[in-house]
């Protein structure tokens, strides 16, 4: 293998109205999202695996055999008795949409329990991804575990990335909130936040002042996304750099915009190092993905050329 990516955060199961009272059923999550892209763009001889804990249940075998036909690995995913995943609806009222979850108990929160499962996944990984999400569901001896192992593969030199994904209504106390998001910052050697979030929540006056932020944190490499605009990257000792998202005539659904960025840059950006073009890639891959309905476009949705 040229490389292994290994994502760590919670799958959920996910129920979408369809006619009538008729749900359907699908599964996503951030990180989970991010490790679909980067499958779907990194060559064969990379592996992707993902890292959470689901239960023994029908529905946990159901997602394990989801994620394993999208062709991320699931042997780092562990088994929990008596958990489920975390479940989440989405409701559709005039073309609005909007969430119910159930995930207070979920499988998911138990994915740093076991230090040494977490170590030796880390250790045999190339890249590792993680979300403010992932830290969110945890309790603050589970993020402590998860991060000290992150901190000791950032020693090692690995390429530890974080997106803060900030979303408020898992955070009960937003200090709280902010001094865990920045720690999850400090193990990381790239750290990929979405403007909005940054400045509504560290009150960030411009991107400049995001990326200031977390180079003071001791991170390496920054890309700030700022939605249709683009995204600005402080990459080590070279000079900002601009690249702007690609043009898209009709949005369809945004979910997973910035997911499908981080998934596809990644899958570039290991390739070959070159952060420009892998945020060009990224660009076009994400316009691609909010030109169609779910969180997960197949492969043949995107331009042969990508
Ligand atoms: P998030 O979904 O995490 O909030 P953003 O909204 O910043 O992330 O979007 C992530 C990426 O998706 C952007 O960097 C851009 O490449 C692409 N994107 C998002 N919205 C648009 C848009 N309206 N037109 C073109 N590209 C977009």
């Amino acid at each position: 293998m040229a490389g292994r990516l290994l994502s760590i955060g919670e799958c959920m199961v996910e129920l979408m109205q369809a006619e009538g009272d008729l749900l359907r059923k699908g599964y996503a999550g951030d990180t989970f999202n991010t490790a679909y892209y980067a499958r779907l763009f990194l060559p064969r001889d990379w592996s992707v695996d993902y890292l959470t804990a689901v239960g023994t249940d029908t529905v946990s075998d159901e997602m394990l055999a989801f994620i394993g036909k999208t062709g991320v690995g699931t042997s780092t995913i562990r088994r929990v008795e008596g958990r489920s995943p975390g479940l989440y609806m989405i409701h559709l009222t005039d073309g609005e949409r909007s969430f119910s979850y159930w995930r207070s108990v979920s499988a998911a929160k138990t994915l740093a329990d076991d230090a040494s499962h977490l170590r030796t996944a880390i250790e045999a990984s190339d890249i590792i991804v993680f979300s403010g999400i992932t830290l969110a569901i945890l309790a603050p001896s589970a993020v402590e575990t998860l991060l000290s192992e992150l901190r000791r593969a950032k020693a090692a030199g690995k390429h530890v990335v974080f997106d803060p994904n900030i979303r408020p209504r898992l955070w009960d106390d937003k200090a709280y909130m902010r001094e865990t998001v920045s720690a999850g910052a400090r193990a990381s050697s790239l750290v990929m936040p979405s403007f909005d979030d940054e400045q509504a929540h560290f009150g960030d006056a411009d991107i400049a002042a995001t990326i200031a932020r977390y180079r003071g944190l001791g991170v390496d490499n920054v890309v700030v996304k700022d939605g249709p605009k683009g995204v600005t990257l402080s990459f080590g000792d070279t000079p900002l750099q601009f690249v702007p998202s690609a043009n898209v005539e009709k949005i369809v659904d945004t979910t997973s915009a910035g997911d499908s960025f981080n998934g596809a840059f990644l899958a570039r950006y290991a390739v070959d190092g070159d952060a420009t073009a892998a945020a060009r890639f990224a660009a076009e891959a994400a316009a691609t993905v909010i030109q169609h309905h779910g969180a997960l476009v197949s492969r043949d949705k995107f331009e042969a050329s990508l």
